[in-house]
């Protein structure tokens, strides 16, 4: 037999391995990063590929921290329009697979440390985002909201009609995360009889300290190596949306 097949034979056996976890679970979370999305067509932030390695006047950390939106708006969204929004991106199989499990009433919760909206385009109702969403967009003058749309067809920095500049509801660099969506993702890891991790090392705070909370089987699905490896019940090392794709709810 050769090392390909081998390879194959085991990715088969995990994903029957996930599928048990999976159909002797009630209370499953699932916990997701930028590997998530990549399948969508949404570049990872941190990944050798990713924005990290490309030509920039300034490094994304910089464009995309508060600081640096209130002192030069016009090229945060410069860069914000070309490499952060994505509202052409379509959900994968992961979250077409997430959205049926929580409608069965096998899992409780999507924490996702991505902006996209992807979960809810799939259907997800209970979607906690760590770090907000590229959809809600509000002055920061007098609280209007204002519709992706709107921010995508702005030339530069998009303006209120009180005059005020319009920020998406996300979470930049050196801004803190919203304490209710933690206590509510907190809840959820604690109440969880399975935790599914994805597309995620688990590098960036919170995500390590928070996947810690829960005491129950842990189950990564990552192409590269994590924080957590050693704690995993059922270490996948595939796509996330090529695994959940072979997934029977
Ligand atoms: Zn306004």
């Amino acid at each position: 037999m050769s090392r390909i097949s081998k390879g194959v034979d085991r990715t088969m056996d995990s994903i029957q391995e996930l599928q048990s976890y999976i159909d002797k679970s009630e209370r499953i979370v699932f916990f997701g990063g930028a590997g998530v999305s990549t399948e969508s067509g949404i570049p990872d932030f941190r990944s050798v590929d990713g924005l990290y390695n490309q030509k920039y006047k300034y490094r994304p950390e910089t464009m995309l921290s508060y600081s640096f939106f209130l002192s030069h708006p016009e090229d945060f969204y410069g860069f914000y329009h070309e490499k952060v929004m994505h509202l052409e991106a379509k959900p994968n199989p992961a979250h077409e697979k997430l959205a049926e499990l929580e409608k069965a009433g096998k899992l409780t919760a999507v924490i996702t440390q991505n902006i996209d909206g992807l979960h809810q385009a799939a259907g997800s109702e209970n979607v906690l985002e760590l770090h907000g969403s590229i959809w809600r967009n509000y002055c920061m003058k007098c609280g209007k909201r204002y519709e992706a749309s709107f921010v995508a067809e702005a030339v530069g920095a998009p303006r209120c009609e009180c005059g005020g500049l319009i920020r998406p509801d996300v979470v930049l660099y050196e801004e803190a995360l919203d304490p209710r969506v933690l206590e509510q993702a907190e809840r959820r890891l604690r109440e969880a009889d399975l935790l599914i991790v994805g597309g995620t090392s688990l590098v960036v705070y919170p995500a390590a300290g928070l996947v810690t909370l829960c005491k129950c089987p842990l189950i990564l699905i990552n192409k590269s190596e994590t924080s957590q490896d050693r704690r995993a019940s059922l270490l996948i090392k595939e796509n996330i949306g090529a695994v959940f794709g072979q997934i029977s709810v």
